[in-house]
């Protein structure tokens, strides 16, 4: 297991290629049944703010992908969305980090959009505008099941990529299971000191 998440940050060390990560439940911490409508109701996930300094060193973009059916079921607007997410990649700069873009599908579950995760869309459509990334080595983080589902669809698309669960239990379906984004950075971290160690 270890032996395979190095291989998957040190094969991209040097690379140009792009970090998807989901929000709720990864950097922030989820709101069961609810959204997060402002910045007051946003908390970081703990070590959150750490990890995303270490994967800004390790990935040359990093991308929010995330679902925010809130809007499509009128509890928010995009701006309230907005506001909140020029809060939250403020609050990650100031700790070091860097969020490149932000990605969001407002729509209905119902709706049937190309963008709503498992669909891949909001992925495709950032790597179809940045065609100077390896959609072959993206890496898409997330905590359920339906976003390994997406980036399954995307590294079929690209024909290859990889996976990792944030989840207390281990998921076959992705690439690599950590129990939080803070867990994953270490992780990190730690392949990338025995490369340069090497
Ligand atoms: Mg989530
Ligand atoms: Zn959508």
């Amino acid at each position: 297991m270890t032996a395979a998440i190095d291989d998957v940050v040190r094969r991209r060390v040097g690379r140009p290629w792009c970090l998807f990560l989901d929000r709720d439940g990864v950097i922030n911490t989820r709101i069961w049944g609810g959204y997060v409508r402002t910045w007051d109701e946003f908390r970081f996930e703990p070590g959150a703010l750490e990890a995303l300094r270490v994967l800004a060193h390790w990935s040359p973009r990093i991308v929010v992908v995330t679902n925010q059916q809130g809007i499509g079921k009128r509890l928010m607007t995009r701006e309230d969305l907005e506001r909140v997410h020029l809060r939250m990649v403020r609050a990650i700069e100031d700790a070091g980090g860097r969020i490149d873009d932000i990605r969001y599908c407002p729509h209905l579950e119902a709706e049937g959009c190309e963008c709503r995760k498992p669909a891949p869309g909001m992925a495709t459509g950032y790597l179809g505008e940045n065609p100077d990334l390896d959609g072959s080595l993206s890496v898409m983080v997330g905590d359920t099941a339906s976003d390994v589902e997406m980036g399954r669809r995307l590294a079929v698309r690209n024909g290859g990529g990889a996976t990792v669960r944030i989840h207390t239990d281990h998921d076959p379906a992705a690439d690599h299971t950590s129990s939080s984004l803070a867990a994953f950075a270490t992780e990190v971290q730690r392949a990338l000191d025995d490369h340069s160690a090497e």
